[in-house]
């Protein structure tokens, strides 16, 4: 850094009993406002600015990628839909007229015919919910938490009742959020806080929220199975689980799309759990209001 000191330097010890101290705009003046000097500083930022020019080029690069994998992702699923669709239903047409009609390893064939093409339609269909996240978010407006959590609590009543599980809701506070991925968001956690819960348990859910600096931290703690540690990470993957179809329901997309509802608000989400005591769901969400790709 270096410094320039006008004037008042120079006359220093004769101003100094007459200096009333610091300026804002810079100017010394002595206690009758009379300008005696002025005082700036300079910085060399050069390299600072070249180091900010570098990252807003990464950043940019990395938004463009991303983007375009989104729109892939749109567009490689909604349009593998139609075809699927044809597959589907012509070998749906065969097990109706000809299961019996052929020898026993026909029947199984085509039993695996139909498996294979219900199960594509079931992932493509979650790709394509996980790309919309990106492409079709709404924008952000005032939401009561609260609220959000009253709407999951309804659509999921067949379940909850099912269960028997015990849901409670603490204080929540309103954002700004996108309302619908904030449903999508906490349905997914609650709807696998119920799913994961132990055998001749019922499932006991707390949702919270508390303030943490400039985020929200909002909690979804439940009494099931838990998770071992080393997979903490790869539940969030898109299609990574756990179990397989016999223990429990399910794709494998419910975390990766609230991962991807969080990141699109500008927070993070995370796990803690131990295996038979139950897991705690966490993720953060600024106070302040975000743009809508998760940038301040
Ligand atoms: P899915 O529920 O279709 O398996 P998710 O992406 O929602 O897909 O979850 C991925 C995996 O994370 C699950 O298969 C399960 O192993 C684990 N998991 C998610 N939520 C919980 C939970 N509340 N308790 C225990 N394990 C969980």
């Amino acid at each position: 850094m270096h410094r320039y000191y006008g004037r008042a330097t120079e006359s220093e010890s004769a101003t100094r009993s007459r200096y009333d101290g610091y300026v804002p705009d810079g100017v010394i003046r002595d206690v009758d406002g009379e300008m005696i000097g002025y005082y700036s500083a300079n910085v060399d930022v050069t390299a600072q600015r070249k180091a900010e020019a570098e990252l807003e080029r990464t950043l940019e690069d990395l938004r463009r990628a991303n983007a375009e994998l989104e729109q892939f992702a749109y567009v490689a699923s909604h349009d593998l839909q139609e075809p699927l669709r044809m597959v589907a239903s012509y070998v749906q047409l065969i097990k109706q007229r000809y299961e019996g009609k052929l020898d026993p390893d026909a029947d199984d064939f085509i039993e695996y015919a139909v498996d294979g093409a219900n199960r594509m339609k079931r992932l493509i269909n979650d790709l394509l919910t996980f790309s919309r996240v990106g492409t079709r978010g709404r924008p952000f407006e005032t939401t009561r938490v609260s609220d959000v959590l009253r709407h999951v609590q309804d659509n999921l009543a067949m379940a909850i009742e099912e269960a028997g599980a015990d849901i409670v809701v603490d204080p929540l506070p309103t954002i700004e959020a996108d309302e619908a991925q904030l449903v999508q968001l906490f349905q997914n956690l609650l709807a696998n806080a119920i799913k994961f819960r132990r055998e001749g348990e019922h499932p006991r859910i707390r949702v919270s929220a508390a303030r943490e600096g400039d985020d929200w931290i909002f909690r979804v703690e439940d009494n099931g199975i838990g998770i071992e540690d080393e997979y903490f990470d790869k539940i969030f993957i898109i299609f990574q689980r756990l179990h397989g179809k016999g223990d429990f329901p399910g794709t494998g997309i419910g975390l990766s799309v609230c991962k991807k509802i969080v990141e699109r608000h500008g927070g993070r989400i995370w796990v803690e759990s131990k295996p038979c005591e139950g897991s705690v769901f966490q993720f953060s969400l600024p106070t302040r209001r975000v743009r809508e790709t998760g940038e301040q």
